[in-house]
Order: C-alpha cells, then sequence, then structure tokens
C-alpha cells in the first residue's frame, strides 16, 4: 500500500479522498520494489470508515507496479489500514489511555465507536506500538512530523499491524 499525506482538518469523506488523488501526480508516486514512475490504476475496492456517527463507504483505488507486478492500495494518512477506526480517532483514544482514562467524550462524539472498539485499540497499541512510539520519542499526535516518523522508523503507520510494506507518499513540497 501506498499512504498518501492529508492534513487532517476534514474528516474522511470520498470527496477528500477523491480530490486527494486528483491532485496527486501518479509518476511521482514510488513502489515499495523502489521504482517511480511504474504505477498505474489496476481498479477499485470498498472499504468502510467509522467517521462521527456514520460509517463512511469508500471506494479505494489499487494501483499496480510495471516492474514488480505488485498492486497497492491507496490510502490517505488519516486511514489505519486494516482498520474502520481513523487515525485521528485512535490517537484521541490512546491519548486518553495514557491520560485521564476517560473515554465518554470520545464516544458521545464517535457514536460508531463503542468500549469494545476503545479496547481492542488499546489492546493493540499495548501489543505493538506502545514500545516503538516511546523507544523513538514520540508524542501522540496528528502532525505530519508523528506520522512521517513512524514510517521513518517503522515503514508503516502508526497503529498498522499487519507488516504490508507500506509506503509513505509525504505532502509535495
Ligand atoms: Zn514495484
Amino acid at each position: 500500500m501506498i499512504t498518501i499525506f492529508t492534513d487532517n482538518c476534514n474528516p474522511i469523506s470520498q470527496i477528500l479522498y477523491d480530490h486527494t488523488l486528483n491532485a496527486l501526480q501518479f509518476h511521482q508516486l514510488t513502489c515499495s520494489c523502489g521504482c517511480s514512475g511504474g504505477l498505474s490504476v489496476h481498479g477499485y475496492y470498498r472499504r468502510n470508515i467509522k467517521v462521527g456517527v456514520c460509517l463512511v463507504p469508500l471506494r479505494i483505488c489499487r494501483v499496480k507496479c510495471a516492474v514488480c507486478k505488485r498492486t497497492h492500495a491507496l490510502l490517505l494518512s488519516a486511514i489505519v489500514p486494516y482498520s474502520q477506526i481513523g487515525l485521528s480517532e485512535q490517537i484521541r483514544i490512546l491519548s486518553c489511555y495514557e491520560s485521564s482514562g476517560d473515554f465518554a467524550a470520545i464516544m458521545n462524539g464517535h457514536p460508531t465507536i463503542d468500549e469494545s472498539n476503545i479496547r481492542h485499540v488499546i489492546r493493540q497499541y499495548r501489543c505493538h506500538w506502545r514500545q516503538r512510539r516511546l523507544a523513538i520519542g514520540l508524542t501522540l499526535s496528528m502532525t505530519s512530523h508523528f506520522i512521517s516518523q513512524c514510517f521513518s522508523g517503522f515503514s508503516r503507520q502508526f497503529m498498522q499491524i499487519k507488516p504490508t510494506p507500506n509506503v509513505f507518499f509525504p505532502k509535495p513540497t
């Protein structure tokens, strides 16, 4: 997969996703094999993300590398691979876990996120990410710095559990 950096000021939606991809120069994308310029659209698949009170269906684009033939989903940095809970919500849950332990505000603001979702996020964090985060001295935040440090340190999105190759495409400068 390839993760494209997006500012987190807008909630995840198909419009945001399509807008981000439309603004993208596909030839700038790099495959996990190291080749750039060889990726073209291969197809689409559906997945749902929990945003606020709804489950938002997203049509995700898949690209294929002309060199290694591998396919990659194009994800936004607001998405955690294989999770229906977005990055900002996971970071809010974990910030609460590390401080007050009071999740009422999160559940009130996101009725699709329940206690078992919260317990699951915390369990995954304790098993896979807490020590990693502490090892590189990162403070939980939604900044591009935080996201890019997770990619440069661990070659994957924060809270991504499966070790599927994930190439970060930072905001073009
Ligand atoms: Zn490739």
